[in-house]
């Protein structure tokens, strides 16, 4: 259950770098890490990076919904200090989003790929569709290479079409295992 847990983490914070860079991941997992509120200068101290890093990261994980913050006066100084926490109850929820944004993107690519026979040069690989492959009279405007039917074009679809299926495995997974 505690690996299993660990792995999960893992993967969150593998998407956020993916997402955000890997100073976003930093200030994200010492965040995740500690579990409650820091203030930026916390966060500046312990993932050891600048004030304008750490400040860039935390904004870009705000936007996506993965943090949030509040802002208190100081105390003793008595201006305004942000401090920040994860917004683990909308985790899920973002994950989600996420995910769906990159299959409907994968299926449209699909759908798209499947409707067009592409032509290429052989010589700079550009592709053209039948309609500007016709315009040109099949000839590359580029070099003048003559234009030939795009032969990888099963390829892409087969390898679109596993990653669809990986998706929606991924997302049927998800939602039996409870979020
Ligand atoms: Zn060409």
């Amino acid at each position: 259950m505690e690996q299993e847990r660990s792995n999960n983490v893992d993967k969150l914070y593998v998407f956020v770098e993916k997402m955000m860079g890997p100073d976003a991941r930093r200030v994200f997992e010492v965040l995740y890490q500690e579990g409650e509120e820091l203030s930026e200068y916390d966060i500046m101290e312990k993932t050891e990076l600048r004030g304008s890093v750490v400040r860039r990261a935390l904004n870009m994980l705000a936007e996506k919904g993965l943090v949030t913050y509040r802002r208190l006066r100081h105390p003793d100084k008595g201006r305004l200090i942000f401090y920040w926490k994860v917004n683990y109850e909308g985790l899920p929820a973002v994950i989600e989003a996420r995910k769906r944004a990159a299959l409907e993107r994968l299926k449209y690519l699909l759908e798209r790929e499947e409707e067009t026979q592409y032509y290429i040069c052989p010589l700079d690989k550009t592709r053209y569709t039948f309609e500007e492959a016709l315009e040109y009279e099949f000839t590359c405007p580029r070099c003048g290479e003559m234009l030939v039917p795009d032969s990888e074009r099963d390829l892409r679809i087969e390898i679109l079409r596993q990653y669809v299926r990986l998706l929606e495995a991924d997302r049927r997974a998800s939602r039996e295992g409870g979020g």
